[in-house]
């Protein structure tokens, strides 16, 4: 659809597609009908979806929708961390095995579901005489480590809300966090490892917390055994606080709509928002999703998300959907390459782990250290492999398929947000044929379309916005303290319709598969076509000199925008990135998906700007593309990488 305005032009095709195996559909948790069901009784099919949770008192309304305010499972009433632990050992499951603990220096620990709940047990306990109350709000900045996950379930048996703050963030992001939530506790470590070494961690929570009137305690968890500065009277040691409590501790249930969690974006697009999660509906979500996307089995599957916990991956997929659902997971505290590039696959050997799921930005990662990593290792427990966080190359999905799956695993392609709290788009593995970049159509309960600027639906072969049509159960109930931003991102875009905008853009196969084609303000503007990044960058890592690549569009006199790439060359070619080498990166584009994508200028850099949770922010690599100061970094992992572009540039590179 090549047109001037609403709708994005529908550039590349991908003809490969992955049909089940008979043997994989045989076992599957979910069936094809499963679809039919959620679309015909949709509030019917997530009642049924909400029972594979306990209820303290059973809900007498499946969802009261007074857009844009949703609450489900009204007057139903339950315990977060109830579901997630004690339930598990009061059915007789205390022996299983929670987490396979893996600590970055090789030390290891196993946690069982009894040990967990004495542990939640006794830490919730040691919260309540720290003061902590229903309703209160608790900063946690702390490694990958077992606390990490049972200080947010002490959280959610109190029914206090935390605040998950990713353990690379600066002092100055975290206070801005725990100021905008007016958190009373922070719980943090004296140190992290960080690739091997010891990084310090309580010096920069001090300085986070120097002058935060609303924090009362520090609640410090000792890892690395480093010197920290004290507070006395506002400092508490885990051990000395928890250790010593009892890990008996009476669990209350709380309202379905009880709030669970406030969590921050990921700033990729520009401030952080603080999403609001509440209890019913998100664990619903969290722990059906989980069960189908994953065919997830309890007792016999191994389960590993890779993400950090500060994330909302990590949220819904390391410690609430898993855990609802009696998982036995691994924990890993480190960096896929300490000590060496094998690590994961190391891990993957050592626990038999059959589920696997990570980002893109790892999958590129890994083709870059090259398919003889994986090949030392035993990867045949392996049944799933997942993907989250970006659109996926089709050349990474394939590189993963082949190098990772061996050609025998499904690979689901989850699409959602911090917003959405759970899974809405992704194949169902055994039932859904899957193709390479494509993350096919909405789960079954969930409905979306794409459609273009006046809300029409694009139909198949046709691109334009996302937006989710129907409320889900684990939809955000706001962002924390600001209804108006609420209602002016999310609802007012298409608010005639009632539809929730999500920001990125989509198109339709001629199948009728979905694509997410990158974010609405990222998608540029070519003498009239509008052309996804998303494709032009898969066209890009395609050629086999590229490893990565970034893709903006900047001003340009004549065609409105020009196509400015940056790409990251593999090993060998990175030492010939000269001008035969670029000429060739442009006709590979021209020849993938037509000469209006033929980037007008293409950039050899050694690194592109990502987030903390591994996302291209091309927001700063357009502004450097226009020759502006590029704006807030605050949100970026590393803060030199800009000048190196910059420089490069400069330098004429
Ligand atoms: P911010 O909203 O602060 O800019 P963010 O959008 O990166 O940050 P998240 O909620 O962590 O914060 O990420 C959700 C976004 O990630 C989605 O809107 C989408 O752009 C992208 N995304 C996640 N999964 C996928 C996927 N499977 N395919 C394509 N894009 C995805
Ligand atoms: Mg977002």
């Amino acid at each position: 659809m090549a047109d001037s305005g609403p709708t994005l032009s529908n550039l590349s095709t991908e003809s490969r597609s992955f049909p089940p195996s008979e043997e994989f559909a045989a076992q599957a948790n979910a069936t094809e009908e499963w679809y039919a069901r959620g679309d015909d009784d949709r509030e019917g099919f997530w009642a049924e979806q909400a029972d594979r949770l306990h209820w303290h008192q059973k809900w007498d309304q499946v969802l009261d929708w007074q857009p844009p305010f949703a609450k489900w499972f009204v007057n139903g009433k339950l315990n977060v961390a109830y579901n997630c632990v004690d339930r598990h050992v009061d059915e007789g499951h205390g022996e299983q095995v929670a987490f396979h603990w893996e600590g970055e220096p090789g030390d290891s620990r196993t946690i069982t579901y009894a040990d967990l709940k004495s542990e939640v047990s006794k830490a919730a306990n040691a919260l309540t005489e720290l003061g902590v109350q229903a309703g209160d709000r608790v900063a946690i900045q702390l490694p990958m480590i077992p606390e990490a996950v049972i200080s947010m379930l002490a959280c959610a048996r109190l029914g206090a809300m935390h605040s998950v703050v990713f353990g690379g963030f600066s002092p100055g992001a975290l206070k801005a966090r725990i100021e905008d939530a007016e958190c009373k506790l922070l719980i943090t470590s004296d140190g992290q490892f960080r690739r091997g070494k010891p990084a310090p961690m309580k010096e920069n929570t001090d300085e986070a917390v120097k002058d935060t009137p609303s924090i009362e305690h520090v609640l410090v968890v000792k890892r690395t055994e480093t010197e920290v500065p004290w507070t006395e009277g506002r400092d508490v040691w885990w051990h000395d606080l928890v250790d010593k409590q009892s890990d008996e501790h009476e669990v209350q249930a709380f309202d379905a709509e009880h709030p669970l969690f406030i969590l921050y974006t990921s700033g990729t697009t520009g401030k952080p928002k603080g999403i609001l999660h509440t209890s019913g509906g998100y664990l619903t979500q969290a722990a059906y999703t989980h069960h189908v996307v994953f065919d997830h089995k309890p007792g016999e599957s191994v389960y590993w998300c890779t993400a950090d916990i500060g994330w909302i991956t990590g949220h819904s997929y390391i410690v609430y959907g898993p855990l609802a659902n009696r998982a036995t997971s691994v924990l890993y505290e480190g960096t896929p390459n300490t000590p060496h590039e094998g690590r994961h696959w190391e891990i993957v050997q050592k626990h038999g782990v059959s589920i696997y799921y990570t980002a893109p930005t790892l999958i590129r990662t890994f083709m870059k250290w090259g398919k003889e990593i994986p090949e030392k290792y035993d990867l045949s427990s392996l049944k799933v492999l997942g993907s989250v966080g970006e659109p996926i190359n089709p050349e990474a999905w394939m590189w993963y398929r082949e190098n990772i799956g061996h050609d025998r695993c499904p690979i689901v392609d989850t699409w959602w947000q911090t917003e959405t709290g759970a899974i809405m788009i992704a194949p169902l593995p055994g039932v859904t044929a899957t193709k390479p970049g494509s993350a096919m159509r909405t789960i079954p309960g969930i409905s979306a379309e794409v459609v273009s600027e006046e809300a029409e639906p694009v139909g198949v072969g046709g691109g334009g916005y996302l937006v989710l049509d129907k409320p889900w159960p684990s939809m955000l109930r706001g962002i924390w303290g600001d209804e108006e931003r609420y209602k002016d991102t999310y609802w007012s875009r298409f608010a005639d319709q009632g539809y929730y905008f999500a920001g990125d853009g989509a198109k339709y196969d001629d199948d009728g598969a979905i694509w997410l084609l990158g974010r609405v303000d990222d998608v540029m503007n070519v003498s009239g076509h509008r052309i996804s990044t998303t494709e032009v960058e898969s066209a890009l890592v395609s050629h086999p000199t590229v490893a990565e690549a970034a893709v903006v569009g900047a001003a340009d006199e004549t065609t409105g925008q020009g196509i400015v790439a940056f790409v990251i060359l593999r090993g060998n070619a990175a030492k010939d990135g000269g001008e035969d080498a670029i000429k060739a990166l442009r006709d590979h584009v021209s020849k993938e998906i037509g000469p209006i994508a033929k980037p007008k200028k293409i950039l050899v850099v050694e690194e592109l700007p990502k987030t903390r949770s591994g996302k291209i922010m091309r927001r700063l690599l357009r502004d450097v593309a226009e020759n502006r100061d590029v704006g807030d970094v605050s949100t970026l992992a590393d803060s030199t990488v800009m000048d190196l572009i910059s420089t490069g540039l400069k330098d004429g590179k």
